[in-house]
């Protein structure tokens, strides 16, 4: 693994400029009108700006070939088109590369890009700081929530990430960063308009161009908005299942109280576009001697029935506090022979960054550590000061 501690020095307070990258189509159009440009002339600048920041990834309003000079020169006096700040790049030895972004003063986002055996790869963004549900078995649910992220803080992820992978534009062939997953930090949708908001601008054909169908969203079940999700935006769902009994996920997601599996499955089955090439992936994430037997097996099979699914089988990654280990390897491939008798694809999926604490269940944010780290040692001081004082 090496980790590059970044020395990008903070933006300057007097780049307070309104950032384009980012922002969707009618986010530029109206800032657009805001510094005056003729209405006449709107939609083919906005699709010029459009078009060099999501195609051509630009930073610099001086490349912008087809822009008149007085134009580039009002647009660089109002706007910018620099990135926020890596705070830190981590390459793990099998080549996934983990990100943490200052968007705004304490608000670091992590991204992991985790390129595949084949020549595509993943980049896997985060929706939100921290999260609001505690699943038992995941580090981020450690981490209290700090705010959803904007449309802008995800797609820059996106953006960030290929400049560093030197992918633009976007039309080079063999792109490695193909797909999207958000299965980073933080329940997309307890932050649905933005992730939407967010896959609208990454899919548009004249920007980055990243098809719908390679976008995933992750949820652990925030059932009423499942539905809603396929229909504004035609990407794939995967559901964090762990369990296929109510009193099991209970246990391990809380989330399974106020969204029990009955409601959780019937949203599935309504999930617009389902079919065998547009099928559900199940996560399920393997937990020694807690969800990994075959009798599990057997009620997921049960659970499934009907639906155009699929089942990731995630080797539990451990962090720092973790109460649980990994199911044996014997356990997990036996508990996908049963999965795959009953017809479904059922891949174990190798855990990739984990040296880097890149890989799923294992982000959360250096700021709280940090800030943890800071409490534990208040406390330390606090108990030496108490000591010493009896
Ligand atoms: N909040 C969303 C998106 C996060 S996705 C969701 O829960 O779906 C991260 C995936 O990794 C989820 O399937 C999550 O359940 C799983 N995960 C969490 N902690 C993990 C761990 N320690 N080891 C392996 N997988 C974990
Ligand atoms: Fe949040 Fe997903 Fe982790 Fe659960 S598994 S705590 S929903 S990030």
């Amino acid at each position: 693994m090496s980790s590059v501690l970044l020395d990008t020095k903070p933006e300057k307070p007097t780049d307070e400029k309104i950032r384009l990258p980012g922002l969707s189509r009618a986010q530029i159009k109206q800032h657009l009108v805001d510094i005056g440009v003729e209405p006449k002339k709107l939609n083919m600048r906005t699709s010029q700006l459009f078009q060099w920041i999501y195609n051509f990834g630009v930073t610099d309003f001086a490349d912008m070939t087809n822009v008149a000079k007085p134009l580039k020169a009002k647009l660089a006096e109002h706007f910018t088109l620099s990135r926020p700040e890596i705070v830190e790049k981590q390459v793990s030895v099998d080549g996934t590369r983990k990100y943490l972004t200052r968007m705004a003063p304490g608000i670091e986002v992590e991204s992991v890009f985790i390129p595949d055996v084949s020549r595509t790869g993943a980049l896997c963004v985060s929706s939100q700081v921290g999260c609001t549900l505690t699943c038992k078995f995941c580090h981020t649910g450690t981490q209290k929530l700090v705010r959803n992220l904007t449309a802008q803080e995800i797609v820059l992820q996106v953006m960030m990430a290929r400049d560093d992978l030197g992918e633009w534009p976007t039309t080079q062939e063999n792109r490695k960063l193909s797909n999207i997953v958000f299965m980073g930090m933080g329940e997309p949708l307890y932050n649905t308009d933005n992730v939407t908001d967010a896959i609208d601008t990454m899919a548009d054909d004249t920007g980055m161009a990243i098809g719908r169908r390679r976008v995933t969203v992750s949820t652990s079940g925030v059932v009423p908005e499942i539905v809603p999700l396929g229909k504004r935006t035609s990407a794939m769902l995967a559901i964090s299942l762990h369990a296929a009994n109510d009193e099991l996920r209970e246990q391990i997601m809380p989330i399974n109280r106020k969204y029990p599996l009955k409601d959780l499955m019937d949203a599935c089955r309504n999930y617009p576009g389902l079919s065998n090439a547009k099928r559900i992936t199940f996560e399920y994430v393997m937990l020694k001697g807690v969800n990994d037997s075959p009798k599990h097996a057997m009620e997921l099979i049960r659970l499934l029935k009907g639906i155009p699914a699929k089942v990731n089988l995630i080797p539990f990654n451990p962090w720092p506090g973790s109460d649980y280990e990994c199911s044996d390897w014997e356990t997990i491939e036996a508990f996908g022979d049963l999965i795959n008798k009953a017809g479904y694809a059922a891949p174990i999926r190798t855990p990739r960054g984990r040296d880097i604490l890149a890989a799923c269940g294992q982000l959360k944010s250096e700021s709280e550590k940090m800030r943890a780290s800071e409490v534990r040692k208040r406390e330390k001081l606090d108990l030496a000061k108490e000591q010493n004082s009896l």
